[in-house]
């Protein structure tokens, strides 16, 4: 799946959420999440973040890899 990382938090500005055909990605206090139980991996929600928070979970920076981890919880809690 696709994972929203550290430049959402805060900004939650919400282009992702028009662009995805599968309505998966949720709203929560801080940021954005992209359920990855979900998500099919179209890649139509990265391109038009303004912060260039979304990542696919392989290309994510190493030190935003445990917003993967992030989101599974966020999930996993609802
Ligand atoms: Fe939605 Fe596609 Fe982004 Fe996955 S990659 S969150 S399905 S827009």
């Amino acid at each position: 799946p696709y994972v929203v990382a550290q430049p959402c938090v805060d900004v939650k500005d919400k282009a992702c959420v028009d662009e995805c055909p599968v309505d998966c990605i949720y709203e929560g206090s801080r940021s954005l999440y992209i359920n990855p139980n979900e998500c099919v991996d179209c890649g139509a929600c990265e391109p038009v973040c303004p912060t260039e928070a979304i990542f696919y979970e392989d290309d994510l920076p190493e030190e935003w890899a445990w917003y993967k981890d992030a989101a599974a919880n966020f999930f996993a809690e609802v």
